[in-house]
């Protein structure tokens, strides 16, 4: 039994490692401010005798002093989400994802806990090569961009990660999420499957971007968190950034026609400009494919589901919950 402190605990990723971590048998903290994090997704879990809930901000250093003492394992899941919500307000950036985030490494080094960092598949940023491994270089837009705020903010944090290992043989593992998804996940800050469940079921149509031929590769958050979860206790793991999805690509104009055809339905699949949603200054990433050899060479094995049994699970839940509600 290992005592854990999750940041985040109640967003999408989040809760379901609460769940994981509770069902394994470890006393579970988990801090969140509910400001993405939903307390519906802890629903299930309320009241569980292993489950200490903080509700406060990963900037407030006197909670973050308190939620670390006793802690074996960090995951730090919280930060501000969402590109084009980080794009908006990039002082809350700055103050969401970069401090705490160091913070966290000094508290962790004082009491010698182990330590997770979320990170993103954004900070490869526009870096053109088909597939990207752990050790490409990073290559973002010009800094008068605010959309690269997130991907640089993130990186500032491995960075902060790989410093605190390199200096106090801080035991750190960075996981680079690649388009995580699963129940629970809601459409609000872009997220493309579901909102196009959401539009399928609804009546459609089905709004995809430009030409549709931009890629992504999906991954199920269960086996997401299995991947966070044996990487942090595995002394293999420490000290290393690791790509976490699937390596299986899609375009998302075939995604659009996949879901349509999943909900059994017969709404249109509208192009429309990415700026019109987004505005003149942002940009797509055209192609978003990790190599996940490092991770399946640590785990022994790599995510698996299929996009078909992903989105079985999402419209499944997704038709439960409406009928609950
Ligand atoms: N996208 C889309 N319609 C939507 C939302 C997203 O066509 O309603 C596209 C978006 O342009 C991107 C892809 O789907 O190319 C994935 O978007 P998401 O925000 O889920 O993930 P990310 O771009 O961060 O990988």
């Amino acid at each position: 039994m290992s005592k854990c402190l999750i940041t985040g605990g109640a967003g999408f990723i989040g809760s379901h490692l609460t769940e994981k971590l509770l069902e394994d048998g470890h006393e579970v903290t988990v801090l969140d401010n509910f400001s993405t994090g939903r307390p519906d997704n802890l629903a299930h879990v309320a009241g569980h005798p292993r489950l200490t809930r903080l509700t406060g901000s990963i900037t407030d250093q006197v909670l973050l002093t308190e939620a670390v003492r006793g802690q074996d394992i960090i995951y730090h899941l919280a930060a501000a989400v969402g590109v084009k919500l980080v794009a908006d307000d990039p002082v809350r950036t700055i103050e969401t994802n970069i401090y705490p985030t160091e913070w966290l490494l000094k508290l962790a080094t004082q009491t010698g806990c182990r330590f997770f960092l979320a990170s993103t598949s954004e900070v490869y940023g526009k870096n053109p090569n088909e597939c990207w491994d752990e050790d490409e270089d990073l290559h973002f837009g010009p800094t008068s961009k605010p959309r690269w705020a997130y991907g640089c903010s993130k990186a500032i944090d491995e960075f902060l990660a790989l410093a605190y290992h390199a200096k106090y043989g801080l035991p750190i593992v960075i996981g680079r999420f690649f388009n995580v998804v699963g129940p629970r996940q809601v459409g609000n800050y872009g997220m493309v499957i579901p909102r196009f469940v959401d539009q399928a079921m609804n009546g459609g149509p089905v709004i995809v971007y430009d030409d549709g031929q931009q890629v992504r590769c999906f991954a199920h958050v269960k086996e997401v968190i299995r991947c966070i979860d044996e990487l942090v206790r595995s002394d293999e793991a420490v000290g290393r950034i690791f790509n976490i999805g699937s390596d299986r690509p899609v375009t998302i104009h075939e995604l659009a026609k996949t879901v349509i055809s999943k909900v059994d339905s017969s709404v249109d699949v509208n192009f429309r400009e990415y700026t019109e949603a987004y505005g003149n200054d942002f940009e797509d990433v055209r192609r978003r494919v990790p190599n996940v050899d490092r991770l399946q060479k640590t785990l022994g094995w790599k995510p698996s589901l299929t996009l078909s049994e992903i989105l079985d699970d999402i419209i499944e839940w997704k038709r439960s919950s409406e009928q609950a509600n």
